[in-house]
């Protein structure tokens, strides 16, 4: 459970904006017109393919939000600082699959749909994802990690703060998606949104810098997913025991999904723990790698190509 109360004092500039004025007409036509080019030039290019179907870059388009500050903050955004490298330890395995292991992922897959339920978090816990940042700078919206976590306490608890309204900035949380212990998928968060997932927070070198006054975090280009915790890891500190079968299942069902849609390679799985750069957060703990790619092996993620 992370509030990330570094990124959305846009929230409330996002409100003031709203209200009557001059600088909602601005606001919205200049933004009106980038959407407008940015689609008229995906669309160009879909017609060259022969392809008419909106791609992910005309959905990110309408989703996807320029920064609101009218004028670009003096200096230069804050500098990423060096973080340790991230070495996945999801190695290529194509071979050794185990069938029944593979029969029962494709059963689950295919009832997926209905094993999935949607319980939308209140709009106060997630917003649009940038697509330039407040000094101007474009910066890309799509998702492009995938960040793992643990709720802490139960998944019912999760979902109650999700849902309630957070008016306050340090209050806001979200996560993408639930996985319960009994394997069950909670949507909280549409992936084309950005959830409050992570603080201060870097990937691979990147983070993403949403307003002048805060450091960066990578809720811009991230995925969230948290998992269940056990009973006995509940409020406490430390490892427990463990995630269940039913829910590295349903685990690897939601991260297949999201791989082959967002294009996001498998290296780029990793955990709050490894993307925190205030060095506080551990989860999720008692994480078990080996769970996670036999699974990912077994539905053919890891050997696309
Ligand atoms: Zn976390």
């Amino acid at each position: 459970m992370v509030p990330d109360h570094l990124n959305r004092v846009w929230l409330k500039a996002r409100d003031r904006l709203r209200r009557p004025g001059a600088g909602i007409l601005l606001g919205t036509t200049s933004t009106l017109l980038l959407v407008l080019s940015l689609v008229g030039f995906s669309a160009e290019k879909s017609t060259e393919q022969g392809a008419r179907k909106p791609s992910l870059l005309d959905l990110l388009d309408e989703v996807a939000r320029d920064a609101e500050q009218k004028e670009a903050p003096p200096g230069l955004p804050p500098e990423v600082p060096k973080a340790a490298s991230w070495s996945s330890p999801l190695a290529r395995q194509c071979s050794g699959i185990d069938q029944s292991m593979r029969k029962r992922l494709l059963s689950k897959r295919r009832k997926l749909a209905q094993l999935r339920q949607s319980i939308p978090a209140d709009p106060t816990n997630y917003g649009d994802r940038f697509r330039s940042n407040p000094w101007g700078q474009p910066i890309d919206p799509a998702p492009r990690v995938v960040v793992l976590h643990e709720t802490v306490y139960s998944l019912t608890s999760a979902l109650n703060t999700f849902l309630t309204p957070h008016p306050r900035d340090e209050d806001q949380v979200s996560y993408h998606t639930l996985v319960g212990l009994d394997g069950s998928i909670v949507d909280v968060v549409d992936p084309l949104k950005r959830a409050y997932g992570a603080g201060y927070s870097a990937f691979l070198g990147e983070w993403a810098v949403t307003n002048s006054e805060f450091d960066g975090s990578v809720n811009n280009f991230a995925l969230h997913l948290s998992l269940e915790t056990p009973d006995d890891g509940q409020g406490r500190t430390g490892n427990h025991s463990g995630y269940t079968a039913a829910q590295y299942d349903a685990l690897a069902l939601v991260l297949d999904g999201w791989l082959e849609r967002f294009e996001i390679d498998p290296a780029a799985i990793t955990t709050h723990r490894h993307v925190d750069l205030g060095g506080a957060r551990a989860d999720p703990r008692s994480f078990s790698w080996s769970d996670l790619q036999q699974r990912l092996a077994a539905l053919g993620t890891m050997c696309h190509s």
